[in-house]
């Protein structure tokens, strides 16, 4: 049933993506439960499942830090080249034609979305609708170095900020193995995806990836095949390894305690990239696992099995 990722496809380059990751970890407050967050799981449109089953798509929320799948017109051999604010977007085969697997800016307004499909010489916008969704606030307290930077420091994060855009501009030709994977720890998962968070009293950037529960030294596994593309050490994000999975799908892993690969390496599914730490600005032991599509963050869980209960009470 599951070809594995047909995918073909084409695309260019274009913004950026928020960074910074941290954790809430034993922290926190505020977080007024119950407050959504997260994705609605499992929802769907567009796309009937058996076809998203067939090729291993995420789900699909076409919500502000969600993804959008769209059917596109034609069906030539050649894959279209779709590019959203002029982004290079994922575009993917299957039995009926060609599919955009869309990132949606945390920053994206409600309304409609533009897309450009180029194909053979013919230009055509396309718009899809972004709808609501409110995120929580989480507050957290760090140590005030954390918050209030020197300004060695802050030069410090503006290139480390250039950096992590620099790398999330990675587009290669090669197919994702899939859309679908395993989270790279066993954990649990904090559903705080898209939180805006208050860092000592102070707004500072949404949250932008995943954060699970982990102890210290657990190894941290690359969830599908891809080649390391960078590793460093970051201010916010501490001991930091980015994986190129095709396609514009890149893949951050922060805070770890060790890192274990180097860049250019390419790592199969399941390759230990580190282990779990609180390096950069963490408040415990976790790791920060974000996923970048067409330049843009995007929630993991979309990606992953709809699993693991409530957000913890970190
Ligand atoms: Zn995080």
């Amino acid at each position: 049933m599951k070809r594995a990722l047909a995918l073909l496809f084409a695309v260019l380059p274009g913004a950026l993506a928020g960074v910074m990751a941290e954790v809430p970890s034993g922290v926190t407050a505020g977080v007024p439960s119950g407050v959504t967050t997260g994705v609605p799981s499992g929802v769907t449109a567009g796309v009937p499942p058996a076809l998203a089953d067939a090729l291993d798509l995420p789900r699909e929320s076409a919500v502000p830090g969600g993804v959008k799948i769209l059917r596109l017109p034609g069906g030539t051999d050649t894959a279209p080249a779709v590019t959203v604010d002029g982004n290079r977007a994922m575009v993917l085969r299957d039995a009926e034609g060609w599919l955009a697997v869309v990132g949606i800016p945390l920053s994206a307004p409600t309304g409609p979305r533009d897309l450009v499909v180029r194909e053979g010489g013919e230009r055509r916008e396309l718009s899809f609708p972004v709808g609501a969704k409110i995120y929580a606030r989480q507050a957290l307290t760090v140590a005030p170095s954390k918050v209030d930077l020197s300004a060695r420091d802050l030069a410090r994060v503006s290139a480390e900020r250039l950096r992590i855009e620099h790398t999330l501009e990675r587009f290669s030709d090669t197919a994702p193995q899939s859309l679908r994977f395993p989270a790279p720890v066993p954990g649990v998962r904090s559903s705080s995806f898209g939180m805006r968070r208050i860092f000592n009293g102070e707004a500072r950037n949404p949250h932008t990836g995943m954060d699970i529960a982990a102890a210290q030294g657990t190894p941290v596994l690359s969830p599908i095949a891809g080649t390391v593309i960078d590793i460093g050490e970051f201010f916010f994000n501490g001991n930091t390894v980015f994986v190129d999975h095709g396609r514009g799908l890149i893949s951050m892993y922060c805070h770890l305690s060790a890192i274990g690969v180097r860049p250019g390496q390419r790592v199969a599914a399941g390759a230990r990239l580190g282990a779990v730490g609180m390096t950069g600005r963490a408040t415990g032991p976790h790791l920060h696992f974000g996923l970048a599509l067409n330049r843009v963050w995007v929630d993991p869980a979309l990606f992953l099995p709809e699993a693991v209960s409530a957000p913890p009470p970190l």
